[in-house]
């Protein structure tokens, strides 16, 4: 298996892996959509709210603010050793709002919510969350704690992870007369006329279309697209909490205690 970062940035990634098959790469997404975790708010406290929000809308909107996200420290509240339904400093972290509006309307925001520990912070300080008019307040206790994208979409770590197969584009030097059809109609841009030469650029952005191919006057077509069944793109972006590093390491973590309890269960069968 060769793994190679085309771009990344701390939150986002784009990298291609060869050697591997549409298997290990569905599970290693799918394990990232629905079984990373991360933390989110999950239950609130309201000790006043006179704002046009009723409670419940209010919590939904708060679960879905992304907090940083701390695995060494927390625990799943299922595998904490506290073992209470109330949690404990190792497997709940509280957030509190306290805004009011005194004579103009007020935009409650995400850096409203101040943390008690500084490390479960809302990603972003500019997600709204409500407007108070004059008089209005919002008093609240907020919990979160380490959650799984399969339980709630809340808890789901990233915005984006999709793969796609590493495109082919072949053009038959013999048939083509460089007419520039295929070149116009890529949505993507990734054909070049230079010179009577029909070129390719930026072959990861390809997405197998086969415009192309449709717009090819000749028969047999000049330009042909297919893809490498061994080699993927994989997109992430992380919704802030996590970094993309982490999120990989961790999903390839998870992938492998799940290849270990299979191989258990047959050891056990024999
Ligand atoms: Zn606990």
């Amino acid at each position: 298996m060769k793994v190679r970062f085309v771009d990344k940035t701390d939150v986002t990634a784009r990298l291609i892996i060869e050697g591997v098959d549409v298997p290990f790469m569905n599970a290693l997404r799918r394990i990232i959509l629905t079984e990373v975790p991360s933390m989110a708010i999950d239950e609130i406290v309201v000790l006043e709210n006179s704002s046009i929000l009723n409670d419940e809308i209010l919590a939904h909107r708060l679960g879905f603010v992304p907090l940083k996200t701390d695995l060494d420290t927390y625990n799943l509240p299922k595998e904490c050793p506290c073992k209470s339904e109330f949690g404990c400093n190792l497997c709940r972290a509280t957030l509190t709002i306290d805004v009011e509006a005194t004579d103009s309307v007020k935009t409650v925001y995400s850096s409203d919510l101040v943390p008690n520990n500084p490390d479960i912070a809302p990603v972003s300080n500019k997600i709204p969350i409500t407007k108070l008019a004059p008089d209005q307040r919002i008093r609240l206790e907020a919990y979160a704690r380490l959650g799984k994208g399969k339980e709630h979409v809340k808890w789901q770590p990233v915005s984006v992870c999709a793969y796609k197969y590493f495109p082919k584009v072949k053009i038959n030097e013999k048939l083509c007369d460089a007419c520039g059809k295929c070149v116009d109609v890529c949505p993507k841009r990734i054909l070049t006329n230079v010179e009577k030469n029909i070129g390719i650029r930026n072959i990861t952005e390809c997405t197998l279309c086969q415009d192309c191919e449709d717009a090819c006057p000749k028969d047999p077509t000049a330009i042909e697209v297919t893809w490498d069944k061994n080699a993927f793109i994989l997109g992430i972006e992380s919704n802030g909490g996590l970094s993309v590093d982490r999120l990989l390491f961790e999903s390839l973590k998870i992938l492998d205690g799940k290849a270990e309890n299979f191989l258990n269960l047959l050891t056990e069968k024999k």
